[in-house]
């Protein structure tokens, strides 16, 4: 079981007179199959906490546990890696690659670890499919919906099955509709990989449909 814990952690931004003090000592612990909803205000720190859970930022002072191990232990090149294998991230801005099909954008984190697995391609179709898209594998983004973009990008995020996904507020730029929709396709796709679930998001719908809702305020993370 995945266990994924931050104990006291702190981010403070630049130094001195112009410091931004982010997080002031963030709690929190989730263990497999956990489904959390973070909000708080525009600036209260959502991205930097999900940037540390992701290892993609390092914390000012305090821990990141993901199954006992701590990341920013780790040299950076192994990060990386570790990043590769155990960490989904799907963001607002879906950040596909334009030149390439949606079934190239899926396949992309598996190119970055040589070699690629094998089965890469067919574990590819199956997400596509599984997302919706099997109709849609050919398709550049600029010829998908912002819904249809959003589950490719769901699909990359799970590619590598990973222990941990994490979206930074996945349906920030989607219709009442595709938000409900892609935030239920999370929660299903949660419950059959056993994958924890992060999603920071701004919508009272979007976390009411999650579950277990933390806010952030004053650079602490308060259980709603
Ligand atoms: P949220 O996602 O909740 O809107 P963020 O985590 O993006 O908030 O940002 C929280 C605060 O940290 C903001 O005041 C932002 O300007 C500041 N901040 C974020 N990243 C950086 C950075 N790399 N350098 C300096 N300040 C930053
Ligand atoms: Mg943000």
């Amino acid at each position: 079981m995945t266990k994924l814990r931050l104990t006291e952690v702190t981010k403070t931004f630049g130094s001195g007179p112009t410091a931004v003090e982010v997080l002031r000592g963030v709690d929190l612990a989730l263990t497999a199959g956990d489904a959390l909803a973070v909000t708080g205000p525009s600036g209260s720190g959502k991205s930097t906490l999900l940037h540390i859970i992701g290892t993609l930022e390092r914390p000012s002072s305090g821990r990141l546990e993901i199954d006992g191990e701590d990341p920013f232990a780790l040299p950076e090149r192994q990060r990386a890696r570790f990043r590769n294998r155990v960490i989904g991230f799907v963001f607002q801005d879906h950040h596909l690659l334009p030149q390439y099909s949606a079934l190239e954008n899926v396949l992309l984190p598996t190119l970055a670890f040589p070699p690629r697995p094998p089965g890469a391609e067919d574990t590819a179709r199956r997400l596509l499919s599984r997302v919706g898209l099997a109709h849609r594998l050919a398709h550049r983004p600029a010829e998908l919906s912002g819904g249809e973009r959003q589950r490719v990008a769901v699909a990359r995020a799970l590619i590598n099955a990973p222990t941990v996904l994490l979206c930074d507020e996945p349906t920030g730029n989607l219709d009442h509709e595709n938000a409900v929709a892609i935030t239920d396709l999370l929660l299903e796709l949660r419950e059959e990989s056993g994958t924890l679930l992060v999603v920071v998001t701004h919508s009272t719908e979007v976390a009411g449909r999650i579950g277990r809702q933390v806010t952030l305020a004053e650079g602490r993370c308060v259980e709603a």
